[in-house]
């Protein structure tokens, strides 16, 4: 059933949900097992640190005019369906934030369809979703941010060294960031499959499946 799938969600820690992030990088592969955990420790840190900031400058202020008051464009798009991904956010630099607005309101009737308001603390999805979109707004407006910094070796010759940067790092700490200021007790991240479940409910039983390996170390 929808609520136990859920409970076990919400119970998954947040390293447990950075070791999700990791799966799906591409360049995983390149990152040590230790430098992992050091990494998903430092990225969540680092996001929540920056939503304590925006809290002790805004306080109470909705996040909608927060995003006024810094300088960031907010626009509703209605998706047009042929996406083989599934969008519900994104940012633009230098200053835009789309939320796909079916999309959206989809999960948001799943939510109240199966009841699942309470679990999830009466979390606003948009609310949820402009959160982690801001984050990376901070994130390409500071370049010292641990995000940003944090580079693996791809590979060296003598003395030069190729280096990148890895999604996952950014998207764990934006989770994190909206974790803490939505002052919300489990990750984001279950977002991940909720947001499936409307558009396909295999594809999400799969997904779950597939986080449930992460409960409890690999
Ligand atoms: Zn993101």
């Amino acid at each position: 059933m929808i609520e136990e799938k859920i409970d076990f969600l919400i119970n998954i820690n947040d390293e447990e949900w950075g070791q999700y992030a990791f799966s799906r990088d591409p360049l995983k592969g390149k990152v040590s097992e230790e430098l992992r955990k050091k990494i998903i420790e430092k990225a969540s840190e680092c996001g929540k640190k920056e939503a304590i900031k925006i809290k002790e400058k805004y306080r109470d202020v909705p996040i909608k005019k927060i995003l006024k008051r810094i300088g960031l464009e907010y626009i509703e798009k209605d998706s047009d369906g042929t996406e083989s991904y599934i969008m519900f956010a994104c940012y633009n630099s230098p200053n835009k934030i789309t939320v796909f607005k079916k999309n959206k309101m989809l999960v948001e009737e799943f939510i109240k369809e199966n009841e699942l308001s309470s679990k999830l603390e009466y979390i606003d999805v948009e609310s949820m979703l402009l959160a982690h979109e801001l984050f990376h707004h901070i994130e390409e407006n500071n370049k010292n941010i641990y995000t940003k910094n944090e580079k693996i070796v791809l590979w060296k010759i003598g003395k030069y060294k190729y280096k990148s940067g890895l999604v996952c790092i950014g998207e764990i700490a934006a989770m994190a960031f909206a974790k803490e200021l939505l002052s919300i007790n489990y990750n984001p991240y279950i977002f991940d499959v909720l947001m499936l479940y409307p558009y396909d409910e295999n594809k999400a039983v799969e997904l779950y499946k597939e986080i449930e390996g992460f409960k409890g170390g690999l």
